[in-house]
């Protein structure tokens, strides 16, 4: 990995030790030292990036994919990532990327620095830049230059995030931020602990920072059977969205497949997955959808009003969008969401 820019949101501290602020893990790296997620490194006294723009993954996703459903339905958008993570997740499904500067894999890169970002997505006539498939706080640097320069010329920029961002990073972000799907991974403080080897209490805080600002909020939860699937934990999910972000942010609860180091663990029954969604209904969620189960009446949206059919997704294809300017057709009720 190369050090090429320093790094944002850090302070210096005694003995040329530095305190990054990028994420909840505050880390104090001491000269030498990398934090936890391994990509930011103190180099006499200096905190810089290791993997700025170095990317193993560019792909032109549709918006459906990260999941976002209130955000700009049926455009495209240039996905990309950099390697590694704060999380370690025992259920990570792109633990081939987040986790290999943790292992010290060396991965196939490409250099892509913001200008050839942004260029890239006007010549696929992308929408909008999505900072995904990794965390993007551990690529910040990478995300705060492009989503500048992308703003500039009208492209919007998305992170799909563990929600591990401090608060000056959200305010650091919010200007060129437009969406942003984050994963409420459980809501007990032991399952954080022990399988993302972070915390809840973070997550939260970032989650109300962002339901404050003007950047488009949803929610994602992957449901995993014997970690965070019980009628008790699901409900205080539902309710913390309803009642502390806002009853209008959608809320994704996703189908888990065995990975990683949970490769054993079943998959989650869609019984679960029905159960869950209306236990989001029960909470006051206006709009509740289902994740990795193409065909699922779940992927579709309905007007919280009416119940008519608005946005018929199969998979991440939409079929119809009768959206008329956020508003329901049939009935005139408004449909929270970016939709032009
Ligand atoms: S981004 Fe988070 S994990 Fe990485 S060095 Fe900064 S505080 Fe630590």
């Amino acid at each position: 990995m190369s050090e090429k820019r320093e790094a944002m949101l850090y302070e210096p501290l005694e003995g040329k030790a530095v305190r990054c602020n990028l994420c909840g893990h505050r880390c104090r790296i001491a000269e030498g030292k990398t934090g936890f997620c391994f990509v930011r490194k103190n180099i006499g006294g200096k905190l810089v990036t290791l993997n700025y723009d170095e990317l193993v993954a560019v792909h032109v996703d549709p918006i459906e994919k990260k999941p976002l459903f209130h955000f700009l339905p049926g455009t495209t958008s240039l996905s990309v990532a950099a390697a590694g993570c704060n999380f370690r997740c025992a259920f990570c499904q792109n633990w081939q990327i987040s986790q290999a500067p943790r292992e010290h894999r060396l991965l196939p890169h490409e250099q892509a620095p913001p200008e050839a970002l942004v260029a890239a997505a006007e010549r696929n006539r992308c929408a909008s830049i999505s900072y995904t498939y990794t965390e993007p706080t551990i690529f910040f640097e990478l995300a705060y230059d492009t989503g500048r320069l992308a703003a500039e010329k009208g492209i919007r920029n998305c992170f799909v995030s563990n929600g591990y961002m401090t608060p000056e990073a959200v305010r650091t972000i919010a200007p060129y931020l437009d969406a942003i799907n984050v994963d409420l991974k459980a809501f007990r403080e032991e399952t954080y602990r022990s399988i993302m080897k972070a915390h809840l209490q973070p997550v939260l805080t970032c989650l109300k920072e962002l339901a404050a600002s003007d950047i488009w909020l949803e929610v994602t939860t992957l449901v995993v059977p014997g970690t965070n699937d019980s009628e008790a934990e699901l409900s205080d999910i539902a309710r913390f969205i309803a009642e502390d972000l806002g009853p209008d942010v959608p809320w994704h609860v996703s189908r888990f497949h065995g990975d990683y180091e949970m490769a054993d663990t079943p998959s989650t029954p869609m019984a679960t997955l029905h159960r869950a969604m209306t236990i989001g209904s029960e909470a006051g969620l206006r709009y509740v959808y289902c994740g990795n189960v193409p065909g699922d009446d779940g992927e579709s949206t309905r007007c919280p009003g009416c119940k008519a059919m608005l946005i018929h997704r199969t998979g991440y294809t939409i079929r119809s969008n009768r959206l008329a300017g956020g508003t329901c057709p049939d009935c005139g009720a408004g449909i929270a969401g970016v939709w032009d």
